[in-house]
Order: C-alpha cells, then structure tokens, then sequence
C-alpha cells in the first residue's frame, strides 16, 4: 500500500488563512507566449551570480548556455528563447536593487525547439555526475526559495539520508503550480526521484501532500512504478505545512535542532515541481528555460496556470493575463510569503511561483497599528515556539542584539502567521525582516574587524 492518509500528523501551531486556491486548481498548465525581448537577471539565486558567458549581437539556441555558474553555490543560466543578445547590462530585480544582467531579443518565426546536451541515464551515472548535471541543468529550489539544488542534496560527511521528503505541500494560499505539476507531470515526478535518490544515497522517499490536493494524492498513487520505493502522505491543511521543518515534523514527527539543516535528522526535502524539473531536464542534458507559475488574484482577468520562459518581463506577463484597472498591488510568490513588488520593470525568475494581483478594494491601506493587548494570539500561531510579542516589543527598542542572543530572533523564518493574526495589525514579520538583516549586518562587521 502506497497511499496514507495521516489526518492526526502535524506540526504544532500554525494558522488557517483561506486557501483562496478555487479559481485555478482546476486549470491545466498553459504554455504562455514569447515576449519579443527577455530580460534575465543573473543574481536570481542564492550564492554567487552566474558568469555571463555571450556577447553582445551574438545568436543563440533556446537551452545554449548564456552564463556559466559563479562557483559551487551558484547555477549556470540558458536561453529561455532562441534569438540575438541585444545588450548586456544592469537588469532591474525585486530587491529594488540591479543585477548584470542579458537582453534577448526573441526570433519571431523560429520553432524555438529545445537543444539537446549530454544525457544521464540514473541507472548507471554515480552521485556525483547526477550532482553535477543538475547543476549543470541551472536547478534551484522552485518553491521560491532558489536556493542551488545540487549543493542541497550533498549529503556532508559522516551523515546518511534515511529519508526523502517531496515537498507537495504548497500551503500558500492562491498558489496552484504544484498542484497542478502533480496531476500533470507524474511521470517527471517519478523520474526525478529516481535521480533524487542516487544523487543522496537514500532508500525510500516519501510525497507529503495536504488534503485539499487529495485528486494529485490518488493520481501520483495510482501511476507510482512498482519498483520505485515512493509512499505518498496526505495530511491536514496548515500554514506553514510547506517549511521544510515544519513538513519534516509533520510526516517523521522528529524536530530539526534550532540553526542545523534536515539531514541532521537524516532528511533531505525537495519541492515537487524542482523534482519534477530534474525529472524532465536530466534525461535530455538540458537546462531550465521555463517554469509553471500560478497567476491570479482578483485584478487577473485570465487567471491559470502558466509554463512561461524565465526572463519574460513582468509588464508583459501582466498585458497577456489583462489586469483590472484598479490595480493596487502586485506579488511575487504567495500572500505570507511572497514579496509586494515595487516596480513592474522587473521580470520572472526561476524562483517566481506565482504572481498575484489585487485592486484597490482588496487592500487595506494601512490599517491603524494599535498597541499590544498581550492577547498571546501571536504566540499560539508561531510553528516554531518563539514569542513573537515579546520580540515586537524589543524591537520597537530597537534591542535587536537581545533579540538575537535572547529570544531566537535568527530561527523565525519569516512565515507572517504571528502577523496574520495579531488584532491590534502590528507588522510583527516586517520588524523581524528588518532586524535580522541588522544583526546579520553587525556580525559581518564583527567578523570584518576581526580579520581586519
Ligand atoms: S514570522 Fe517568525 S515569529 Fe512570526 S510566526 Fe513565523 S516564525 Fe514565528
Ligand atoms: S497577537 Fe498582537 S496584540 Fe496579541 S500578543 Fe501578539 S503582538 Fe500582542
């Protein structure tokens, strides 16, 4: 039997916003047209910026290789369309800040097929090839996190990996990308495990998926190879079900320590639609030029599911869809979690799961922020125990060293549920944000003065 359905395993805290996920659950992935010109930032992962390998006026393939990776923690970037580099320069990203970056103008009448590279077939290529051709392959976490997939999977010395976790969750509210990869891609699935498990020596994995996607559960249950050793958990809706510790706790019901990573616990955990990108790519030696984006909200007239090339400018994602004309505020990446774009001169990225946008009437300007009532709502929300009330107040002081060295400032992972709840609208994550950027800051200059 392949199939559980665990209603009691979970996380401890947690909200339940609405899921908002009704209007494109139900839509198949639609491939989204070619913009005449794409935009690609080379700072859209974490590490370092790929290395641009092109120069200007030169011709390439969709899938040739544009930039190469900046070093182990970073990824090489490909074509997302076949066409001529018009310039190499600054690209405007969602940080507000420029990145170097390429300017592709697309062919107009090209077939735009996909080049071929070298295959790896995950039968017979060992741990470290697979490693290094989803490396090759520019992988990143495509939950939104982007951060390099092959570094993820290395499982360090002295360490084993009992377990790997795909990561169906998708708690965000509004977003239905993995949902629908999950009814759609299960044979990419499948095979990105098989190359998940060699590349990190590990036996058995497990899909952790919530309820409210019980259709992707049966599906992926009903095509799963016999001989793949893949079990499929359904658990109750929670935010944030979908962050790493929070998801290992509700399958394996262990506790990650505070400031290690999963295999601590011999877990490795990988996004479903990441899976399922290595699962498409590997075969076929290519590289990411595409990803499935969920784009909706109440100010999208076609709202769905889309495969839209990595670079496409978001002004031009926006005409296609057609927005409302009381547009009031757009995000990248889901409500808790995503990020309220600035600047529509900005385009997709490899780490881009949806894009919301919402009118004037869906936005509360600026609520009035009251003081603490001391109510405790914030505490009983935060799925890793901290007090986010307490932490509110030290902030207001700007005691953020107390923070840090008191009240575990660095282990909030910025999930917004003490946020969401809170009756007196204090922008409890916003402080959080802004304070541990600060304490980062000053322990790079401690570090500086020391090697100084
Ligand atoms: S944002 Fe941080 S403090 Fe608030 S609930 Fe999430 S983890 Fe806890
Ligand atoms: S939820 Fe808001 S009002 Fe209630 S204790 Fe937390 S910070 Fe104070």
């Amino acid at each position: 039997m392949t199939l559980f359905n665990f209603h009691k395993n979970t996380f401890k805290h947690g909200i339940h916003p609405p899921e908002s996920k009704d209007e494109t659950k139900g839509l198949p992935i639609k491939q989204f047209p070619f913009a005449p010109v794409i935009m690609l930032p080379m700072a859209q992962h974490i590490g370092a910026p790929s290395k641009i390998v092109v120069r200007e006026g030169q011709e390439v393939h969709r899938g040739e290789l544009l930039a190469k990776a900046g070093g182990y923690v970073s990824v090489p970037m490909h074509a997302p369309v076949s066409g001529t580099i018009r310039k190499i320069g600054n690209v405007p990203t969602i940080s507000g800040k420029m990145s170097p970056g390429i300017f592709l103008e697309a062919f107009p009448f090209s077939t735009q097929e996909v080049i071929e590279g070298k295959q790896i077939d995950p039968d017979t290529a060992t741990p470290q090839e697979i490693l290094q051709a989803i490396q090759d392959a520019g992988i990143v976490g495509l939950g939104g996190a982007a951060f390099p997939t092959h570094v993820k999977l290395k499982v360090p010395e002295g360490k084993t990996c009992e377990t790997l976790i795909i990561n169906g969750i998708e708690c965000e509210p509004y977003l239905t990308t993995d949902h629908r990869v999950m009814l759609e891609q299960e044979r990419d699935i499948f095979m990105g495990i098989k190359y998940l498990l060699k590349a990190t020596g590990t036996q058995k994995a497990i899909i952790g998926i919530e309820a409210n996607k019980q259709d992707a559960a049966d599906h992926l249950a009903k095509h799963l190879p016999k001989e793949l050793p893949v079990s499929i958990k359904v658990l109750p809706v929670k935010y944030p079900q979908g962050a790493e510790k929070m998801l290992i706790t509700s399958i394996l019901n262990r506790e990650v320590p505070s400031k290690k990573l999963p295999i601590e616990v011999g877990v490795v955990v990988v996004n479903v639609a990441t899976t399922a990108e290595i699962g498409r790519l590997l075969p076929h030696g290519q590289g990411i030029q595409e990803r499935v984006i969920t784009i909706t909200g109440p100010g999208v007239k076609k709202k769905g599911n889309y495969r839209i090339p990595v670079g496409t400018p978001l002004r031009f994602v926006l005409e296609q869809v057609g927005v409302d004309e009381e547009i009031s505020e757009v995000y990248m990446g889901g409500p808790m979690m995503g990020v309220a774009v600035s600047n529509l001169d900005i385009s997709i990225v490899k780490g881009t799961s949806g894009i919301l946008v919402f009118t004037n009437k869906d936005v509360q300007r600026s609520p009035k922020i009251y003081p603490c009532i001391k109510c405790g709502a914030c505490v009983d929300a935060c799925p890793i125990l901290l007090n986010p009330s307490k932490l509110g107040i030290l902030a207001k002081f700007e005691a953020y060293d107390e923070m840090a060295s008191d009240y575990h400032l660095m282990d909030c992972f910025e999930c917004g549920s003490c946020t969401y709840v809170c009756p007196s609208h204090i922008p409890l994550v916003q402080y959080f944000r802004l304070a541990k950027r600060i304490v980062r800051r000053r322990e790079a200059e401690k570090k500086e003065e020391v090697n100084a």
